[in-house]
């Protein structure tokens, strides 16, 4: 017996035996389980093992407990062990029961749980324990410790050491860094052999290199960095969500397909540790696990790509289009589709950059505003968007502020918002105000602000923060022929200015004004900026590129040609 505890509490015998039983059966060799009958007793004895210094991987809690609800004592668990899992047991079919229906959508919505659990029944009980190990893998992943992980050492937290995480950050793999001189480093270091430069990369298989180029590190995990062919059917740039999907969805319908990204996987979504509103993941997903699953589902169907590659040009000439890479290197497609993605503004405090999704969130507020009901929430912004956003809030939180750097609101906000704004009961706005810190436990729950007029600074409570301060799509290098709007979003279908068109028949719903070129997701003009959308208009586009082969009388390269006898059924 040795390892991370698990802990179960129940007040009902028969639940906490079942759920014992399956814990102890399965689990007992790496793990210590530890099973008790009350919330108090359980909140001391967490107690004691967070000054013990012992770690906690999971805690499962039935709802109903004397004294507090489990999701109060999972959500007071939070702070004695950050990285704890935390589930609620339920009982098969007691979700259609009204009280507990609503403290599940209640504390999920809140961050109290992580997800609930359906009691176990005959063992061994396999789906019981296919939560289980889901949230003991994302235990395993909040401690950098999962399977295949790359270990970092470097002589200080910053420098190339930095700059080598952000790279694997962008290829959405799972790192871990430590400091030469800690006991971990140490004997990472020892294995490298004397002398080593500083700083390492550690891989899964034993391969160590010393202070590694961005392609190396590609190449060394597996991922490609040069196209294997130099003709397309199809060329998508970028490989973000929207680049995936097109991807998944091209090389699977018999369409050659190559993905060419600057960074590597999953673009934005990476930033992102925890998807609530993406169809198919109850429990969310966190945006690597969501890139790296789309990256092995459109690799599979036999999709091609080239990672730490800029598109630095595209040209189209007899009806053929050419993509050029930053290694000089020229690809001939019959098809393009920009999936460059936008870059938000960031806030730039590390400690609320840790809590994105968790209280913090880039973007619109359309699918956490019910669970900002009662609490007070911060938009930071003094956009039209900002405003919408805020107004949107108002109608859940109890108190929320709009924080705006400018002087005056009619700066940057249309005049109707602004007069609903200061009409709206509960929303309170602060003008010359900026956002230069906050934090919490696993969940946001403080900020600071400072007023440029007097550099003062004050520290409020707040259970969220939605940032809003602007977009920059990925737009610059195309070429003129390519119609943008003012802030450089690709127009596409109807949307395209007058005249940018160049050819008789009409454009495609996605396709830009360089004919056979098409845009998806957020860099296209009028996106919702969300990742299902980016997804959805990534399947379009290949639904546009039959449409286009059609029309051109081509013939998808990646696709056996059917014999000209072949008789129908
Ligand atoms: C912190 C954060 C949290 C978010 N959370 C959520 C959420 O919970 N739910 C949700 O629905 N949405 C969320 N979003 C928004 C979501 O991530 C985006 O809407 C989505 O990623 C857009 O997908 P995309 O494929 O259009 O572009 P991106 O994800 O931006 O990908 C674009 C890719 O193109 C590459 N690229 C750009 N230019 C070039 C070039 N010239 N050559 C080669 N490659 C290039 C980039 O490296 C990048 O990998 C979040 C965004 C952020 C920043």
């Amino acid at each position: 017996m040795s390892g991370a505890v698990l802990v179960a509490v129940d007040e009902d015998a028969d639940v906490l035996r079942d759920v014992e039983r399956e814990l102890r059966e399965r689990y007992a060799r790496h793990y210590r389980v530890l099973c008790l009958k009350s919330a108090h007793e359980a909140l001391a004895r967490l107690e004691d093992l967070a000054a013990a210094g012992e770690e906690v991987a999971l805690v499962l809690s039935g709802q109903w407990l004397s004294g507090m609800t489990g999701s109060e004592l999972l959500d007071r668990l939070r702070r004695l062990h950050p990285h704890a899992k935390r589930g609620l047991v339920i009982a098969w079919g007691e979700w259609g029961d009204r009280a507990t229906g609503e403290a599940i959508f209640d504390s999920i919505a809140r961050g109290q749980i992580d997800h609930y659990v359906l009691r176990p029944s005959a063992s061994p009980d396999e789906l019981f324990h296919q939560a289980i190990s889901g949230l003991l893998l994302e235990w395993t992943e909040a401690r950098q410790t999962s399977p295949y992980t790359i270990y970092i050492v470097g002589e200080s937290w910053s420098g190339r050491a930095y700059e080598l995480r952000q790279v694997l950050g962008r290829c959405a793999i799972p790192h871990s860094f430590f400091l030469a001189d800690s006991t971990e480093g140490r004997a990472r270091l020892a294995k490298a052999g004397q002398g080593v430069k500083l700083p390492i990369v550690v891989f899964p298989d034993g391969t160590v290199l010393t202070d590694p180029t961005d392609a190396e590190i590609a190449l060394a995990s597996g991922s490609p960095v040069n196209p294997e062919r130099m003709e397309f059917d199809l060329v998508i740039v970028g490989a973000g969500p929207a680049g995936l999907s097109a991807a998944m969805y091209g090389a699977s319908e018999g369409f050659s397909t190559l993905v060419i990204d600057e960074g590597g996987l999953g673009g934005q979504a990476t930033s992102s540790s925890l998807i609530r509103n993406y169809l198919g993941f109850p429990r969310g997903v966190s945006g690597r696990r969501l890139a790296q699953q789309a990256y092995d589902q459109a690799w599979v169907f036999g999709a091609k790509f080239a990672f730490m590659q800029r598109v630095t040009d595209l040209q189209r000439a007899d009806d053929e289009l050419f993509v050029t890479l930053s290694d000089g290197t020229r690809v001939r497609s019959r098809a393009v589709l920009l999936a460059t993605g936008a870059t938000y503004h960031r806030l730039g405090v590390p400690a609320l950059e840790a809590l994105s999704g968790a209280g913090v969130y880039y973007g619109g507020p359309a699918s956490e505003a019910p669970a900002m009901s009662g609490r007070d929430v911060y938009v930071l912004g003094g956009g039209n968007s900002a405003g919408q956003a805020a107004l949107y809030l108002a109608r859940y939180a109890r108190s929320v502020t709009l924080v705006v750097r400018a002087q005056s609101l009619g700066a940057g906000m249309s005049h109707y918002l602004t007069r609903e704004a200061e009409a709206t009961p509960g929303l309170r706005i602060r003008l010359s105000t900026e956002i230069v810190g906050g934090g919490g436990d696993g969940w946001l729950e403080r900020l600071v602000l400072r007023d440029r007029r007097t550099g003062t600074d004050e520290t409020v409570d707040a259970d969220g923060l939605f940032i809003m301060i602007g977009a920059r799509p990925h737009t610059d290098w195309l070429p003129p022929e390519v119609d943008r709007d003012e802030r450089g979003f690709v127009r596409t279908g109807t949307d395209l200015a007058e005249g940018t068109w160049p050819i008789e028949r009409d454009p495609l719903l996605l396709e830009t004004s360089m004919p056979g070129v098409f845009a998806a997701g957020d860099a296209r003009h009028g996106s919702v900026k969300r990742v299902a959308s980016a997804v959805g208009e990534g399947s379009v586009a290949i639904q546009l590129l039959h449409q286009l082969f059609a029309v051109n009388a081509l013939h998808p390269r990646g696709r056996p040609q059917e014999p000209a006898s072949a008789i129908g059924p």
